[in-house]
């Protein structure tokens, strides 16, 4: 029964991106987006050309249920089109440009676009997978100074970005974290515009300067195809922020888009702060003011003592491809380093639970290890065209998450492993992610990973991998990493299981293409390489 009928020319707002333009078109017209080291426009001309685009792409043939693909760095560009094709009702599909050839186009065949806008740098590509393609995909190729501004600059920029379902997809990408082929992922505009709310209540409720908020300056350092550069290009503009895109990333760039832009707030995996804090220019730039959030993999200790003493404030946050991605951010406000690191609080609306395979509560105190599964509205409903592994995502009706962790008294979560890295020696199990942390901070280890190996009499056995120091003797840095080891597991935090037998030293860890250290790739190689030598 209706509570109060309608009036007839009642408008129902359904939850559409458009409404993430509203404000910032109206109050924020002249403040700046900002993309490479000369592309500077105002919003006021960033909604003229979301228009442009619009129109662009309706002379192309794109209209509602369309798809559309972008191979791109992290551009302006790119940003109008998180924008644009999703408001005209076709779906964003955003490629990762960093896959293997065969991976992008089985992609590319499986989300099937209409239209793929490609940087020129991504042409040679295109040429070599062109003929795989199973239909007709019309290519745009774009870049600094040709095709993209020619192809728009015609267009009026006025477009009457239609009312529609808030359920209809808006964007599409793929996932390789796991094993086998990479699974589509998609989001609806209603996840999108609730994603974008929980981000900026999560991230933002927070007192002074912490946190995610108006006065600060923000610039990705995510690639944008990665789960929608984690969400933050959407809050940072609906919230009208001055918006600076470092394209393809290099770090004296990046180091001088900081300091000329007055950049404030970004988010990476690791990887790339390690890169920018590896440059030579970083001991010039003052990033005292530099706010960054670390998610995608676990924050190392070690990078964090290097960030901090650089005067960053440095704080994890936690989610995955297929959970939009927001769940948990550390305690913003706290200045402990501990609690900084902390896998975090769940954000708004986000129901987190830590389980047993039979699905019943672990008790939170700080110990009792399960997976992570969880409920919140913008969690993706599945994989796109496989059933089978929608129903194990979602088996039990909470999303899993397929992450070990454990809950703190005070409700703050601890992600401790994957469930598929997970090493069980003599009957326990040892934290891949605590055995890194602690390696980390050994003087001469640069990168390390923890991974099992297995072993017949105790199941598996903990094996590191590690890139050492330049300069440094592998036989003192392992003596060192042993020992720091030992003195964890005599204090009693770790079990003396998780001494390894085996520190093997590789030039470079292998990485995925997000950057995250690839333990797949790391079972195979580093794993057969053991086996052959004994
Ligand atoms: P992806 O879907 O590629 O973004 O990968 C998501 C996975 O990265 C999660 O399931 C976790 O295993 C890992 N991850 C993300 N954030 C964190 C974090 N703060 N601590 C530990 N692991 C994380």
């Amino acid at each position: 029964m209706t509570f109060i009928p309608p009036p007839d020319q009642e408008h129902h707002s359904p939850l559409l991106i458009k409404q993430l333009l509203i404000r910032s078109s109206l109050v924020s017209t002249k403040q700046e987006i900002i993309s490479g080291s000369d592309t500077r426009l105002t919003y006021a001309e960033f909604n003229a050309r979301i228009g442009r685009l619009a129109n662009t792409l309706s002379s192309a043939g794109i209209c509602e249920g369309k798809r559309v693909g972008v191979m791109d760095w992290d551009t302006h560009r790119y940003l109008e089109c998180f924008f644009a094709i999703p408001m005209m009702g076709a779906v964003l599909h955003t490629i990762n440009v960093r896959l293997s050839p065969k991976q992008i186009l089985y992609t590319i065949n499986h989300g099937q676009p209409d239209l793929i806008i490609v940087h020129q740098e991504f042409m040679p590509l295109i040429d070599e997978i062109q003929s795989g393609f199973e239909r007709d995909i019309t290519i745009i190729p774009i870049g600094d100074g040709v095709g993209y501004e020619d192809w728009v600059s015609g267009a009026t920029a006025n477009y009457d970005f239609p009312d529609f379902d808030e359920n209809q997809p808006a964007t599409l990408f793929y996932t390789t974290g796991t094993t086998g082929k990479p699974k589509g992922v998609s989001y609806s505009h209603r996840q999108l515009l609730l994603h974008t709310l929980g981000v900026v209540a999560g991230f933002g409720a927070y007192p002074g300067n912490s946190g995610f908020h108006r006065g600060d300056v923000y610039m990705p350092l995510t690639p944008l195809f990665h789960v929608h550069g984690w969400g933050f290009p959407y809050a940072a503009t609906m919230l009208g922020l001055r918006q600076v895109y470092p394209g393809r990333y290099s770090p004296d760039l990046i180091l001088k888009l900081i300091a000329s832009e007055g950049v404030t707030f970004s988010h990476c995996v690791p990887t790339i702060l390690s890169m920018v804090l590896d440059h030579p220019d970083c001991t010039q730039v003052d990033l005292s003011q530099w706010k960054v959030i670390i998610g995608g993999s676990a924050l190392p200790r070690s990078l964090q003592d290097r960030a901090e003493a650089m005067g960053i404030s440095l704080h994890a946050a936690y989610g995955m491809s297929e959970t939009c991605p927001f769940l948990t951010v550390a305690d913003l406000s706290s200045s402990d380093p501990e609690i900084r690191a902390q896998t975090g609080f769940p954000g708004p609306l986000v129901d987190l639970r830590v389980v047993t395979p039979d699905m019943r509560d672990v008790p939170h105190d700080a110990a009792t290890t399960g997976e992570v599964v969880v409920r919140a509205p913008w969690l993706a409903q599945g994989y796109f065209g496989n059933l089978e592994a929608s129903d194990a995502l979602w088996s039990g009706g909470y999303l899993h998450t397929g992450d070990v962790g454990y809950i703190r008294e005070n409700g703050s979560l601890q992600i401790t492993d994957r469930l598929k890295d997970v090493i069980k020696t003599g009957g326990e199990w040892i934290s891949s992610l605590e055995l890194e942390n602690i390696a980390s901070t050994c003087i001469g280890i640069k990168e390390v990973a923890a991974i099992g190996r297995p072993d017949t009499k105790w199941g598996e056995r903990p094996v590191l991998v590690a890139q050492l120091a330049e300069d440094s003797d592998p036989d003192l840095v392992r003596k060192n990493v042993l020992e720091e080891i030992q003195s964890h597991v005599d204090s009693g935090a770790l079990s003396k299981w998780a001494v390894p037998d085996t520190i093997i030293f590789v030039n470079q860890l292998p990485k995925t293409s997000v950057g995250k250290l690839d333990k797949k790739a790391m079972r195979q190689d580093i794993l057969s390489r053991l086996n052959t030598n004994t």
